[in-house]
């Protein structure tokens, strides 16, 4: 399970963790995110969320 940061706003999702409360359920992976999933702090989308590197 990898964790990943929201660029402009820093926050993180952790794969592990999901996003229930946004309709990730835990064990959701970065890439099975829908693409018009929406960062739910800052409203950017996938594309500007980086990788955390271990
Ligand atoms: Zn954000």
């Amino acid at each position: 399970m990898k964790q990943w940061m929201c660029g402009p706003c820093g926050l993180v999702y952790d794969e592990a963790l999901g996003m229930p409360e946004h309709g990730l359920a835990p064990g959701t992976k970065f890439e099975d995110i829908p693409d018009d999933w929406e960062c739910p702090d800052c409203g950017v989308t996938k594309a500007d969320f980086y990788l955390i590197p271990d």
